[in-house]
């Protein structure tokens, strides 16, 4: 070794010692921001860094409202090899002329932002402390995959083989079928035929999300973030054909199997999944709800699905994996939640904590503290108060995102006995909603994003959001 390998080796040997004793005063928190596409991670992540710089608008964060928040800013990213969080050019879009939503989150990302606080009490006595929050965000349809990892090719196959045949998909599956009648399992592998197979297999998937389902591994299909047209995402499930060729189709689809799960799901659980303190899970449920019984039923069949990921026991390789460690506080928080008058807001916590009780309980059970909230990241409505025929009819008014006209809405009662209406999501005959069902239309209006700057400052307006940090960090700031 020569001298100067020998001082960079020093060197790298007093950086990391030095980071070691910064992360014991200084401590990190790494929250893990999740939910299915549309659920509105982008939207909630801009919101929140953009409520922790200007803190204006945070009176229910306990820190923030006693004062002893003194600075925040944005830090360079910890992990050189992670995506940042694009929150510039988000919030330039959010803030743009007209206004306009953001991207939608394609992949895995972080930002980290720094708190500088004082403590509360004696401690305060002793000088300013700092926090750093790692925020991570990430598909919710990635956690789809955990129990793939378990799973050997035949079995999966066979169950998404009989998934696609099911009433509520097959209508959406013609053309995969027809790909996979053409195809013979047992024939030598060529890469056009996989090609077309795998094409057909995402759209499937694809008009699947269309018609408003959920569940759709395996996740990178849809959201393959940096590996997309990468061949570990060219397998389909084909159906078993017994003795067959080492180069046969099935026998290419049997290793391309093994190589997602060996290079995306589990390095995804190991670098990113395992490493999160806390976690918020954004649900879109309004827009399930306006979808119908069925596009609700899976939306609650896919949550548990993903909240699996989060309870001990599911899986053995992600225990092993975890060893003792677990996230230790779980935010369910039912998103866009400006689509309704504050005065609905109890029965939409009421549906989302109805179609999550089981994931619920089995979390508490496991140590982790949970809580259902209904929030708005960035609320793009007003509420307004009309009298109807002696009765008064709470809705929000908003610019329409398409043409920037002011619409009222009003979506009629959000049912309120939740296990009734999550039997019916699980029975109904497909495009069936019962007579009561609320009205389709609501969830379906974008709203445009207010334009906030212009008019009331620096912090765009929210619903909840305060709650919902004070929850996630009060804890980390007193
Ligand atoms: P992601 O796929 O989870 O990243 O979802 P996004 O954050 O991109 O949100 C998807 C869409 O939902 C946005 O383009 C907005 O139209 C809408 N949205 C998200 N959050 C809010 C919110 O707080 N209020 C309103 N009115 N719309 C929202």
């Amino acid at each position: 070794m020569g001298v100067a390998d020998w001082a960079d080796g020093l060197f790298d040997r007093i950086d990391s010692a030095r980071a070691e004793a910064n992360a014991l005063f200084e401590p990190t928190l790494r929250l893990g921001i999740t939910g299915l596409s549309g659920a509105g991670k982008t939207v909630f992540i801009t919101g929140l860094v953009a409520s922790l710089l200007d803190r204006s608008r945070m009176r229910l964060l306990k820190a923030a409202a006693e004062g002893r928040i003194e600075a925040a800013m944005l830090r360079p990213q910890p992990d050189p090899e992670m995506p940042r969080f694009a929150y510039e050019t988000h919030l330039s879009v959010l803030d743009g002329d007209p206004p306009a939503w953001p991207e939608s989150t394609r992949s895995v990302s972080q930002l980290r932002i720094s708190l500088r606080y004082r403590p509360a009490g004696i401690m305060g006595l002793f000088g300013p402390s700092v926090l750093h929050l790692d925020i991570v965000d990430y598909p919710g349809e990635w956690l789809l995959d955990l129990p793939l990892i378990e799973q050997d090719y035949e079995t999966w196959a066979e169950a998404a083989l009989a998934t696609a045949r099911s009433d509520a998909r097959a209508p959406h599956a013609e053309i995969w079928h027809r790909s996979l009648d053409a195809a013979d399992p047992k024939a030598e592998h060529d890469e056009v035929t996989a090609d077309g197979l795998a094409t057909a297999y995402r759209g499937y998937l694809g008009a699947c999300r269309r018609a408003g389902l959920s569940s759709l591994a395996p996740g990178r299909f849809l959201l393959p973030g940096e590996l997309d047209g990468s061949p570990a995402l060219t397998f389909v499930p084909l159906p078993n054909p017994g003795r067959h060729r080492r180069n046969a189709l099935y026998a290419q689809m049997r290793e391309r199997f093994d190589a997602y799960k060996r290079v995306v799901v589990k390095p995804f659980f190991r670098n990113h999944f395992a490493r999160l303190d806390r976690q918020v899970v954004l649900i879109d449920a309004l827009a399930a709800l306006s979808m119908g019984p069925r596009a609700l039923g899976d939306l609650t069949a896919t949550m548990a699905e993903t909240l699996g990921a989060f309870r001990h026991g599911q899986s053995s390789w992600l225990d092993r994996l975890l060893g003792g460690r677990k996230i230790d506080r779980l935010l369910f928080a039912a998103s866009k939640a400006d689509h309704l008058h504050h005065e609905q807001h109890p029965e939409l916590i009421g549906l989302i904590e109805g179609m999550l009780a089981e994931a619920a309980r089995r979390a508490e059970w496991s140590g982790t503290e949970t809580r259902a909230m209904a929030l708005s990241a960035i609320r793009a409505t007003a509420e307004q108060e009309i009298q109807q025929n002696g009765e008064t009819i709470r809705l929000v008014r908003g610019p329409r995102l398409d043409d920037r006209k002011e619409v009222a809405l009003y979506p009629g009662a959000l049912p309120r006995d939740v296990a009734a209406v999550l039997a019916e999501a699980q029975t109904a005959a497909p495009g069936s909603a019962p007579p009561d069902w609320p009205d389709a239309e609501y969830a379906a209006v974008r709203f445009a994003p207010p334009r906030w700057r212009k008019n009331n400052g620096k912090a765009p307006p929210h619903i909840r959001l305060d709650t919902a940090l004070d929850f996630l960090i009060g804890d980390k700031l007193r």
